[in-house]
């Protein structure tokens, strides 16, 4: 089951920097899909293009039936993003920022499900405190649980584990599992290459803007 498609993306951005060339991907429902290679490859681009924040120079990409690109509103419902850097405001409580985020998507009620996925990600306890009181493990959780809060059916995380002790990455690779185990489509970039070898059923090795392997885990690690 092809839960969403990418087609013919390319990315010149404005400064005169091709960022992707020609990208071709399908991503199957419920499979976690890390998106391996060094900085600078191209991945924030690949994953900015598909939740309709970057808009390609040519290609299309269809999430679950919807164009990806001229009906971007549509598409954007259906995913979140981590992204990499703390983009919720210090000031605010837990509880806040993910009720605001889900009222943005024009989601509102449904505490159960907000309980569960704080519950999910042990942040339940502290849903009344500030965001800035909390430790940079719980931070990054807070990212996860807006990311969730409009229930998207595909999460992508970009570098989640970027600058994370070893203990905290094991951390995450297991709740980013438990998420997957609750049926929602994973994606996430990542340079680490256990971090693929650790989190994903398929990795798409991508290197100067071009995707040059998909394989499955085991067939990659034959290879490299
Ligand atoms: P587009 O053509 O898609 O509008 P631009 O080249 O105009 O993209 O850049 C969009 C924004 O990204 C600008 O604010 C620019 O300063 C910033 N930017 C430029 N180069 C980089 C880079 N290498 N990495 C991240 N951001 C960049
Ligand atoms: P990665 O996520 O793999 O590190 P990126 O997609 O961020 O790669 O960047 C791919 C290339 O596009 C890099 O050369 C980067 O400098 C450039 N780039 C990224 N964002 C922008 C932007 N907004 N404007 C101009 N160039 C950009």
């Amino acid at each position: 089951d092809t839960i969403l498609s990418v087609s013919g993306v390319s990315k010149t951005y404005g400064s005169g920097t091709t960022a992707l060339h020609s990208v071709d991907l399908d991503i199957a429902k419920g499979e976690i899909f890390a998106l391996l290679g060094p900085n600078g490859a191209g991945k924030t681009t690949l994953i900015s293009i598909i939740c309709g924040i970057v808009t390609p120079s040519t290609g299309t990409v269809t999430v679950m039936g919807h164009d990806a690109i001229n009906e971007f509103r549509a598409a954007r419902r259906l995913v979140g993003l981590v992204p990499q850097e703390l983009s919720v405001d210090m000031f605010e409580t837990v509880l806040a920022t993910v009720k605001f985020s889900r009222r943005l998507f024009g989601r509102s009620g449904h505490d159960a499900y907000i309980e569960e996925v704080l519950r999910d990600l042990s942040l339940w306890d502290k849903r009344d405190a500030r965001i800035m009181e909390l430790s940079g493990g719980m931070k990054r959780r807070v990212l996860i649980a807006k990311a969730l809060s409009h229930e998207p059916d595909i999460l992508f995380l970009d570098e989640p584990t970027a600058g994370v002790d070893v203990s905290l990455r094991r951390d995450m690779w297991k709740l980013i599992h438990r998420l997957r185990d609750k049926g929602t489509t994973i994606i996430l970039t990542t340079h680490y290459i256990e971090e693929a070898e650790e989190m994903a059923d398929r990795v798409g090795v991508i290197d100067k803007g071009k995707l040059i392997l998909v394989e499955r885990k085991a067939e990659l690690m034959k290879r490299l």
